[in-house]
């Protein structure tokens, strides 16, 4: 994917938020300064992060939580089937 965004002449800019995309390209801020950088086309990659907050309450229940896969830390589908394994040996 990298090769082809290379070869066609695309520009990625990472670190950088989409705050709207007007007939002349996409508005974007980064590092606290808003740009419009000309585009006819606009693809926004974003990631995630693991939402703790469900855990935390359960916890403060009074129950054992073990977080495991994404909710542990954000990953892939094997690093999800190891964590639940390794949480499965210790219970
Ligand atoms: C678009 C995309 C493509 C991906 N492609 C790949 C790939 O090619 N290869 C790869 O290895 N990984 C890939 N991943 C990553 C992989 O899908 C995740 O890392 C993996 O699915 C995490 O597994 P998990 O069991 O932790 O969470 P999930 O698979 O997200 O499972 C969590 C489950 O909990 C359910 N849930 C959430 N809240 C509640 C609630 N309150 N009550 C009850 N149920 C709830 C959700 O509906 C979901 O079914 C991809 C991820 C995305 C988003």
């Amino acid at each position: 994917m990298i090769d082809s965004f290379e070869k066609s002449g695309t520009k990625i800019m990472t670190g950088a938020m989409l705050k709207g995309v007007t007939e002349a390209g996409a508005l974007v801020e980064k590092d606290g300064r808003t740009l419009e950088i000309p585009a006819d086309d606009v693809v926004i990659s974003i990631g995630f992060r693991p939402v703790k907050s469900m855990a935390e309450e359960i916890r403060a229940l009074g129950y054992e939580v073990i977080e495991i896969g994404d909710g542990e830390k954000v990953g892939n589908v094997m690093t999800s089937i190891w964590s639940a394994f390794d949480a499965a040996k210790g219970i």
